[in-house]
């Protein structure tokens, strides 16, 4: 199993990043070591001294395919869940600086945390689907699937010239604006419309 993440999918969070909107989709990967699940909580690693939430939502792939074509890509994904893009942002700054890889800043252990999933025919529009990210009880993030640059099908036709999709991969389809720090004692809750289906407490 492998996590892809789009990076740069939201127009208002490049520019709170103060990144250039890119002309394709954007993406990186994380190990299978990064998944955190069940409600778990989330141990503040001691690396890092800025972790930041980015709430997204996930496409979990249900069939191998390999250069996909845009009016087939809606097939290989039957459920869509919200997961969060734990950033090491300090050690993505540094690298950042120096052009170098962002593993170490997005592959960590438990960066990764996944809620529960919802089967796509519970959706009236896959173009039209809410989601929202509260921090101790506020709304930090929210986001539609409208708003995105790249659609769900755009990225999977993008990821699938290079990469193999297969069964059980899973696809984090990038972050809307307001990603912010969190600290030990803080609760991250994700709703799919107003259905919670996420919540990690930071440890
Ligand atoms: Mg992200």
């Amino acid at each position: 199993m492998k996590i892809i993440c789009i990076g740069r999918n939201y127009v208002a969070h490049i520019k709170e990043l103060n990144n250039a909107i890119p002309t394709a989709p954007v993406f990186f990967l994380k190990p299978d070591t990064s998944l955190l699940i069940r409600n778990r909580p989330f141990y503040y690693p001691s690396f890092s001294s800025e972790i930041h939430y980015e709430a997204e939502l996930v496409l979990k792939i249900c069939k191998v395919g390999k250069n996909i074509q845009k009016k087939f890509a809606h097939t290989y994904y039957e459920e869509i869940g919200i997961g969060l893009d734990m950033t090491a942002r300090d050690l993505q700054d540094a690298a950042k600086e120096k052009s170098l890889p962002w593993a170490v800043a997005k592959g960590f252990d438990q960066s990764a945390p996944m809620g529960r999933f919802l089967p796509k025919s519970q959706f009236y529009d896959v173009k039209d689907i809410f989601f929202h990210l509260d921090l101790n009880g506020k709304t930090v993030q929210q986001g539609n699937s409208g708003s995105m640059i790249y659609d769900f099908d755009d990225i999977i036709v993008h990821i699938s010239t290079f990469m193999t999709l297969r069964t059980g991969d899973y696809i984090f389809t990038g972050t809307p604006a307001g990603v912010g720090p969190v600290k030990i004692g803080d609760l991250l809750e994700a709703y799919i419309g107003q259905e919670k289906l996420l919540s990690c407490t930071i440890k």
